[in-house]
């Protein structure tokens, strides 16, 4: 039993690309420089994604099941139900897809609006046998 220099080359998987490669240090992770950036970089995007869903959960006021429980939603409330930005249910609004309500300037949807508008779109989307949803 000799001690092996650890200079033999190591073979390992690219933790980026799943390449076979052969590392100099056991602890290399990545087959290339261009790799390893790239992955630095997935990395960096994702942290940046979880940040930002964090945010979004901690702005929200009330749990989602409060939400479907009350009689009116501000158009954020139902963005945040629909996962979709606030920019498409006003979209809808704006199409007199979904109605509202202006109760002292605050623009508010009606639970049954928000339902109805919610059927009208499963029905059109059923109905015309696509997946893409006219907002
Ligand atoms: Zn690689």
């Amino acid at each position: 039993m000799t001690m092996t220099a650890s200079k033999d080359p190591i073979p390992k998987i690219c933790m980026f690309c799943q390449n076979l490669f052969e590392a100099r240090k056991s602890t290399t992770q990545y087959c290339s420089a261009n790799c390893a950036k790239k992955a630095y970089k997935d990395r960096k995007r994702q942290e940046r994604i979880v940040h930002a869903t964090q945010e979004n959960l901690e702005k929200l006021s009330a749990p989602l099941k409060e939400l479907q429980a009350r009689d009116y939603l501000s158009v954020e409330e139902a963005a945040t139900l629909l996962g979709v930005s606030r920019w498409t249910i006003q979209r809808a609004i704006k199409r007199g897809r979904l109605q509202t309500l202006k109760v002292l300037g605050r623009r508010i949807i009606p639970q049954k609006s928000f339902n109805q508008f919610l059927n009208n779109q499963y029905n059109e989307s059923h109905a015309t046998q696509t997946s893409q949803v006219q907002w």
